[in-house]
C-alpha cells in the first residue's frame, strides 16, 4: 500500500516524506494500516530499486493488499499524478477507502463540482462476475469508475477486458515501470470503419488489429504515451491522433455524400497530410481552374482524335498557360512526381474523384512540360 497512518494518526503517503523519517517511524512501530490499524513497515526505496511502500508484517490484514506488485504500486502513483495534472482543482487521493461501495479505490477523484470518479488499476486477472459486481456497486454509489489495465495483460484475451470495452467502448493499458509511461488505447470498431480507415491517409501511428469475441466488431489499438492521453469529464479517453483520425473520417463521410466540391472540407482533409503551403500554392489554384472548366483535359485529349470533341484555340492557349505554370511549380519543388502523390491523397469519393483525376492529368502534363524544357 502507498498510504499509512503516522504517529499522530495523520495519513502518510509513501513518497510524500523523507525516507529517513519513514524508516524511523517504521523501526519504532509507529506506522499503522488505515484499514485494520495493524502495524505496517516501510519497504522498498532507491537502494532496493523498488517503489517505496508499506506492508504488514505477515499479511495479517483483512483488507489484504499484500500481494500487490511493484507494477501495481507504481501504476497508482503514475495515474494519480496524471489525474492531478489534468484536474488541478480536484482532490485526487490514493487508496481511498469508500464507505459505499465498501472497498478501497486505487485512486479516487473528487471534482470541484462534486462529481466522483474511482480509478481502478488492474494488473492481475479478474473474474468477469467480480468485475460486474464492482462496476455495479460503483454505479449504485453514484461514482463513475474507470478501469485501467497493466500492459502485462495487453496480449491476453480476457472476458473482463472485453466487458470494460463493451461498457465504456474503450480501455487503456499502461506500463508504469517505464518513464515516460507508454499507454495503449483499445476500442472496438465496425468492419465499415475499418474500411474507411483504409481510405484515410496521413495517419501514421501504429494501429494493430485485434479481433475480439464478437464477430461483427474489430479492435483497434493505438499506442502512445500516457502524458498525451486525457480523461474527459464523461470518462472518454482522448488522444490527439485518434481525434485527428475521427475528424478525417467524419470529413470523408461528408465528402462522400456531397453534391459539389467544398473547398473548406478539402482544405481540412488535406492540410494534415500535405501542409498549408502546398494547398495554397498548388491545390487551390488547380481547384479554381477545375471549377471554372472541369472538362478542359477531356476536350483536349479526345479532341485530338475523336470527331465528337473539338479543341478550340482558347483551349490550346489555356493548356499552354497551364504548362508554363507547372514549370514554375516544378522549379519551386512541386514536381510531376509530387503532383502525382497529391492526386493520390485526394479521396476518391463523391465529386472529389473527378478532381483527383484532373490533378493526375496535370501531373502528366507537368512531366511533359519539364521534359520539353530539360
Ligand atoms: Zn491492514
Amino acid at each position: 500500500m502507498l498510504v499509512a497512518y503516522g504517529p499522530e494518526g495523520q495519513p502518510v503517503v509513501a513518497e510524500g516524506l523523507h525516507l529517513a523519517q519513514l524508516k524511523d517511524w517504521s523501526q519504532r512501530d509507529l506506522l499503522y494500516c488505515p484499514n485494520c490499524r495493524g502495524i505496517v513497515h516501510v519497504r522498498g526505496g532507491p537502494e532496493k530499486r523498488t517503489q517505496i511502500h508499506f506492508a504488514h508484517q505477515k499479511g495479517e490484514c483483512s483488507w489484504s493488499t499484500e500481494s500487490e506488485t511493484i507494477r501495481h504500486l507504481r501504476g497508482k502513483i503514475v495515474l494519480a499524478e496524471w489525474l492531478q495534472k489534468q484536474f488541478p482543482q480536484a482532490s485526487v487521493s490514493l487508496e481511498k477507502r469508500l464507505p459505499e461501495p465498501n472497498r478501497i479505490a486505487d485512486i479516487f477523484v473528487m471534482y470541484a463540482d462534486g462529481r466522483q470518479r474511482a480509478i481502478e488499476f488492474q494488473c492481475a486477472p479478474l473474474d468477469i462476475d467480480e468485475w460486474h459486481l464492482r462496476h455495479a456497486a460503483y454505479i449504485k454509489a453514484d461514482i463513475r469508475d474507470t478501469w485501467i489495465i497493466g500492459s502485462n495483460r495487453l496480449e491476453k484475451q480476457e472476458a473482463f477486458i472485453d466487458a470494460i470495452i463493451a461498457s465504456t467502448s474503450e480501455v487503456m493499458f499502461i506500463d508504469p515501470l517505464l518513464t515516460p509511461p507508454p499507454a495503449w488505447i483499445r476500442w472496438a470498431i465496425t468492419r465499415e470503419t475499418m474500411r474507411e480507415w483504409q481510405v484515410v491517409k496521413g495517419w501514421t501511428p501504429s494501429l494493430e488489429g485485434w479481433v475480439g469475441r464478437s464477430r461483427s466488431k474489430y479492435g483497434a489499438t493505438l499506442s502512445g504515451l500516457l502524458q498525451d492521453v486525457s480523461l474527459r469529464g464523461d470518462g472518454r479517453l482522448i488522444h490527439p491522433n485518434r481525434s485527428e483520425l475521427e475528424a478525417q473520417i467524419s470529413l470523408l463521410r461528408e465528402m462522400r455524400t456531397a453534391q459539389f466540391i467544398d473547398e473548406a472540407s478539402l482544405h481540412a482533409y488535406l492540410k494534415p497530410i500535405v501542409g498549408g503551403e502546398a494547398l495554397n500554392v498548388v491545390l487551390f489554384p488547380m481547384l479554381h481552374a477545375y471549377m471554372l472548366d472541369p472538362n478542359l483535359f477531356t476536350r483536349y485529349n479526345y479532341g485530338r482524335g475523336s470527331g465528337d470533341y473539338f479543341v478550340s484555340d482558347r483551349d490550346i492557349r489555356r493548356l499552354q498557360q497551364a504548362r508554363i505554370w507547372l514549370e514554375r511549380l516544378a522549379q519551386r519543388g512541386f514536381s510531376a512526381n509530387w503532383l502525382e502523390k497529391l492526386a493520390q491523397e485526394i479521396p476518391l469519393v463523391g465529386p472529389y474523384t473527378a478532381f483527383a483525376n484532373y490533378v493526375e492529368m496535370l501531373a502528366f502534363l507537368s512531366r511533359g512540360a519539364t521534359n520539353e524544357q530539360g
